[in-house]
């Protein structure tokens, strides 16, 4: 079976392609700049290029592409022939090293938050070494950075590149004050988790709301949901597993590591897990991941649907975002250690988190908010809008003995152990589970499950980055000063509990209970996207972003706007696409079937002047007061809609959309679904949620 090994990675431009291909000068330049950022110059990039262009029309490439991730959240790519014209009229294959590192693409159209005049339109891409270049459908995909004209970023990954350089330096700085001295660089690790839905194409292909939204804006709640809870983890279904196996091939071709499936909680989803990598890569294959599963779809007859809710009332679609530390050297400096020293280590980096996490609850909501994903967190689905963190009892016991400088007696271990002041003995593998919270200790990383299915993870994992960057960098200014290291080092770890404790919350996150307590407790709770993107332009956030170099004010402007600029957009495509099928769709067929009913009643009357014809008057009876409703509902909502452009500043107009134009959504939609439920099958103009979810 040594079939997998030499299948995995085929597709990808990756360190032993380079090692075999690149002369060893030139080898070592590259994976210089890689690991280092010394730049490239062009002599080494022109041999790299030719290279990479050989390695791609040997696998059959013919084209090659800068491919980068704009603020659409998906990704983007221009294709350009390797052909060159020779003077003799023929042609050869070319890739200059120019070429592989800056691209022009003409970008007007993307999404840049009023950063670039269209008179100043061209941006520019430029190549990320760090990742490698892979082909996909017959181009070499390089990938790249995305900037404005005046070097103002326009994407996802530039920041994120920065934030991972901002906590190896961090990181490093602490280490070396434990006297670390080997390790010369501290990695993020990511392990994206990904939920999704397949549903029948030809189904698909019937709903106007899937194809334009995502997700069905109309669909009555069928007899059966997931109360049976039969499918997580069920057996899967033959079309599904065909389905898998084939995702799995094109995954591995491209050097992504999936790992996991299985069915997940609702009828119709799955779920696919990778081994976790290095962030940047972790990031361009969750991207990648995503694009394969609905391409692979196609051949299956399927769609698979990525949105956040494609369905009211079974569960929605995350992404858990599994972030740790790793130095490299190999060590996760979120493992527990065994000495004393490593245990203060490890306190002192959790510390952190929990610092970065209590002080920036809005960036990390902030990063998970869009308009899919406000109907799980805003609902108070899976997790609530609130940010807090799970460390699990025994490592809160540990805390709690720290904070008040009491003996701390693990239950599992005896002696005490402590070389550090009072820093007691970590319990090993002491973090049970608890799924519902938004950012967990799972006992060597932390899972942040506030995701949606459909969010790229680069900017959550920039957060992170940044956040526990920051939080590190305070805590190794006052040590690097400090003349008693470990009882500052104390200091630090009992001040960081007693101030920040708020944000743990071990129960459980889905109670209306916590509700109360974290209200108590002063933690936000941002439940919609208008409600939590102003604290992206928050001082304290300015500050933070400036201060450590990931986003410059005008950047986080852009971004703020872009975001909500997106909001809007999507309410309004949303509340169109309903009306369309609210008009041409809902009301002609319930008015044929009203039709038919009279039509029916009167033929009983001819035939039997006296007969019982209460059932045919009744339904015509209540479908007519409902249609009348649904009519006025649809009058409303476009009210609504020609009133929002009363709202010229988009903040004001997102809150707009929020509360109003998705509340007549909201009612239009429950008339509908009281019409389908009273409409014969045979009228109901479109699949309803009993074929589309338990049709494969
Ligand atoms: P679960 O969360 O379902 O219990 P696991 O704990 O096995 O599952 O892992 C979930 C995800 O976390 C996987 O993608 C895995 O690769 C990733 N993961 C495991 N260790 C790390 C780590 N040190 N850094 C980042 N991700 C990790
Ligand atoms: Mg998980």
């Amino acid at each position: 079976m040594s079939l997998i090994p030499a299948l995995f990675g085929s597709l990808v431009f990756n360190d032993t392609v380079m090692k075999e291909r690149l002369p060893k000068e030139t080898y070592t330049a590259l994976k210089n700049t890689i690991e280092n950022g010394t730049p490239l110059d062009s002599n080494v990039a022109n041999i790299v290029a030719n290279t990479m262009k050989d390695w791609a029309v040997e696998k059959g490439a013919t084209h090659f592409t800068h491919w980068f991730q704009p603020m659409t959240g998906i990704t983007a790519e221009k294709h350009d022939s390797f052909i060159s014209p020779t003077d003799d009229g023929r042609a050869i294959m070319e890739f200059s090293g120019k070429e592989l590192i800056k691209g022009e693409p003409d970008a007007s159209s993307f999404p840049n938050g009023g950063i670039r005049a269209t008179f100043e339109a061209r941006g520019y891409t430029a190549w990320d070494p760090t990742s490698y270049a892979f082909i996909k459908d017959g181009s070499l995909c390089i990938p790249t950075a995305f900037c404005a004209y005046g070097g103002e970023s326009l994407d996802k990954k530039t920041p994120l590149l920065r934030s991972m350089e901002t906590i190896n330096t961090q990181a490093l700085r602490i280490l070396r004050l434990f006297g670390n001295k080997d390790v010369t660089r501290v990695i993020t690790t990511v392990g994206a988790e990904q939920e999704y839905f397949l549903i029948d194409r030809k189904l698909y292909e019937k709903r106007r709301d899937l194809i334009l939204c995502g997700r069905t804006l109309f669909g009555a709640k069928p007899p059966k949901g997931q109360e049976l809870e039969d499918h997580y983890f069920g057996a899967i279904k033959t079309r599904v597993s065909e389905y898998m196996k084939d995702l799995d091939k094109e995954l591995w071709r491209l050097g992504i590591l999936s790992k996991t499936k299985h069915n997940e909680v609702a009828p119709a989803q799955h779920e696919l897990a990778p081994i976790f990598t290095t962030t940047n890569t972790a990031t361009d294959h969750n991207q990648l991941t995503m694009e394969m599963m609905k391409k692979v779809a196609e051949r299956h007859g399927l769609v698979c649907l990525l949105h956040e809710k494609p369905f009211a009332g079974v569960n929605g679609s995350g992404k858990h975002n599994n972030w740790s530390l790793c130095t490299n050297t190999g060590v996760n400096l979120f493992e527990p250690g065994k000495s004393p020293y490593e245990n203060a280590q490890f306190l002192l980096f959790l510390s952190a988190v929990i610092k970065g996490v209590d002080e920036y609850q809005d960036l990390l909501r902030i990063s998970a908010a869009g308009a899919g994903n406000d109907h799980r967190l805003g609902a108070n689905e899976a997790p609530p809008a609130i940010v807090s963190m799970f460390i699990g009892d025994d490592l809160a016991e540990v805390l709690d003995a720290i904070e008040s400088g009491a003996e701390y007696k693990g239950k599992k271990v005896k002696s005490m152990n402590v070389g550090v002041d009072v820093l007691p003995n970590i319990p090993k593998d002491s973090t049970d589970r608890n799924r519902t919270s938004p950012f967990a200790f799972t006992g060597n990383k932390f899972e942040f499950r506030m995701l949606g299915s459909s969010d790229s993870i680069a900017c959550t994992n920039m957060m992170i980055n940044t956040i526990v960057a920051e939080e590190l960098c305070g805590f190794a200014d006052i040590l690097e000063k400090a003349d008693d290291f470990d009882k500052a080092l104390t200091e630090i770890i009992r001040d960081t509990v007693k101030k920040h404790k708020r944000i743990i919350f071990n129960g459980n996150n889905y109670s209306d209970d916590w509700l109360d307590e974290a209200e108590k407790r002063g933690l936000l709770n941002l439940r919609t996207t208008p409600e939590a993107l102003p604290y992206y332009v928050a001082e304290k956030n300015l500050k933070l972003f400036k201060k450590h170099k990931i986003l410059t004010e005008r950047e986080i402007r852009s971004r703020y706007e872009i975001l909500l600029e997106n909001y809007c957009k999507v309410l309004n495509i949303e509340a169109l696409t309903m009306l369309d099928m609210a008009k041409k769709d809902i009301l002609p067929a319930v008015v044929t079937y009203v039709k038919e009913l009279t039509e029916a009643a009167l033929a009983k009357k001819s035939l039997m002047p006296g007969i019982d014809r209460s059932v045919e008057e009744s339904l015509i009876g209540r479908l007519s007061t409902l249609l009348n409703r649904f009519y006025g509902k649809i009058g409303e909502l476009e009210l609504a809609l020609g009133e929002s452009k009363n709202h010229t500043d988009i903040q004001d107009l997102s809150y707009y959309y929020q509360s109003e134009v998705f509340a007549r959504m909201q009612e239009l939609r429950a008339t509908g679904d009281e019409l389908e439920s009273l409409t014969a099958s045979k009228y109901w103009p479109f699949p309803i949620y009993a074929d589309l979810l338990f049709s494969i």
